[in-house]
């Protein structure tokens, strides 16, 4: 059974689905693998590297594929090349691929979305979510540093002192523990908020201090913050002004799942803090924690650079694939039985990450927006 990787078309994309290192674990479960040329290149892995594990390098990789391993959704007109009833696993954002779930549905394919792996501990070697937040966090933590024009760790010389850095997290899930996790290797001073009260044991423990403001707190589902009222918000951002003001770095990754990421820092906010103090915003892309950041774009506020995420795990493209790979190996193996994929529906994270099978679209939200 044929198990085809992608070479991602998506400009801005370096990271491969499959790396050489865990073609043996399918291999291994009875399957063929079978790889785009140069799909590994941009992350460092050339075809030989495949071909070198039991691999095939094939421009027609893809063609009767059982299997459709990506990082990025395919382009729907890919669908027809794969063999009848395959299955596909890439990160599908559905709300914006409407055409290619029609396509994945219409085909009879089996479509897994990675970002729907549930957040609970049996699917955490599963969790691209988390893996791949986790190379943003440190990507973060390294791009303040380099801009930031002075040291961030307190250095006593006979010349004289220097005082460490300031940094502040807002948000501390995984992207921000590990930038947290970074900045204080790095020997900065660092504070953290979070709405969620969980998160400032988590903080303490990296050695770094969590910021408390007077807010009632919103816990949702599963310990995710909720979507919080603008009022609240606004109180938010008063409460939060004078930590930024008083901080050399701002690094920002509070997320809502679902929903746009709020926006918690205004522009007088950045314009207030010291001059070549540094900001990244790792929200960017989903609308921005920052007023004014663009992704992709280094702007300034006032005398503060503003540092705006776009794609920043495929800066990272090596770890940001090994890690990927793992999870995407996990889920696919899960479903494996025998050299044959055969998911069982009865399993929660299956049952959770199936967007369409059979005919229909499983995934009770896309359902609705399909009408
Ligand atoms: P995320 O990327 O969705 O959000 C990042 C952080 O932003 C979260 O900690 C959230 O509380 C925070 N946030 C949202 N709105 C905010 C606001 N207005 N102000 C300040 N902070 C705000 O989150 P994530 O990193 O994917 O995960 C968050 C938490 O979920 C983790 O810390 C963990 O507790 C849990 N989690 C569990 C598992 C598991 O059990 N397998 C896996 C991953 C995460």
């Amino acid at each position: 059974m044929k198990v085809a990787v992608v070479a991602e078309t998506r400009p801005g994309e370096r990271r491969v689905a499959l790396v050489p290192e865990l073609v043996g674990r399918l291999t291994d479960a009875g399957l063929d693998v079978a790889v785009e040329p140069g799909a590994g290149a941009a992350a460092g892995l050339p075809d030989d590297s495949y071909r070198a594990v039991g691999a095939t390098v094939a421009a027609d990789a893809v063609a009767g594929a059982r299997a459709l391993l990506s990082v990025r959704p395919v382009q729907a007109r890919r669908v027809a090349e794969l063999a009848p009833n395959a299955v596909t696993v890439s990160f599908l954002p559905t709300g914006r691929e409407l055409d290619l779930v029609r396509a994945l549905r219409d085909a009879g394919h089996t479509a897994f979305a990675m970002e729907l792996v549930p957040r609970i501990s049996r699917a955490q070697a599963m969790d691209a979510l988390s893996s791949q937040a986790f190379v943003a966090g440190y990507r973060a933590a390294l791009v303040a540093a380099e801009r930031l024009p002075r040291f961030l760790p307190m250095s006593m010389t006979a010349s004289g002192t220097i005082r460490p850095a300031a940094v502040f997290v807002i948000g501390a899930g995984v992207a921000g523990l590990q930038a947290i996790a970074t900045t204080r290797r790095l020997g900065a001073v660092v504070r953290a908020y979070d709405v969620r009260a969980a998160a400032a044991e988590e903080v303490r423990s990296l050695g770094a201090e969590f910021v408390h403001l007077e807010l009632p707190t919103l816990e949702g589902a599963g310990g995710y913050a909720r979507k919080m009222t603008e009022e609240r918000s606004r109180s938010q951002r008063a409460l939060l002004a004078p930590h930024v003001a008083a901080s050399d770095v701002l690094i920002t990754t509070a997320a809502v799942p679902g929903r746009p990421a709020p926006m918690l820092v205004t522009a007088p906010m950045v314009a207030a803090m010291k001059p070549g103090s540094v900001v990244v915003d790792l929200a960017a892309e989903w609308g921005g924690n920052v007023e004014g950041a663009k992704p992709g774009e280094e702007i300034t506020v006032g005398e503060t650079l503003v540092w705006g995420g776009r794609d920043v795990p495929s800066q990272l493209p090596a770890q940001a694939s090994q890690l990927y790979s793992a999870n995407v190996v996990n889920l696919l193996l899960l479903m494996c039985a025998d050299g044959e994929l055969a998911p069982d529906f009865a399993d929660e994270i299956i049952a959770a990450c199936c967007v369409t099978h059979a005919g229909e679209v499983r995934h009770a939200p896309t359902r609705v927006l399909l009408g």
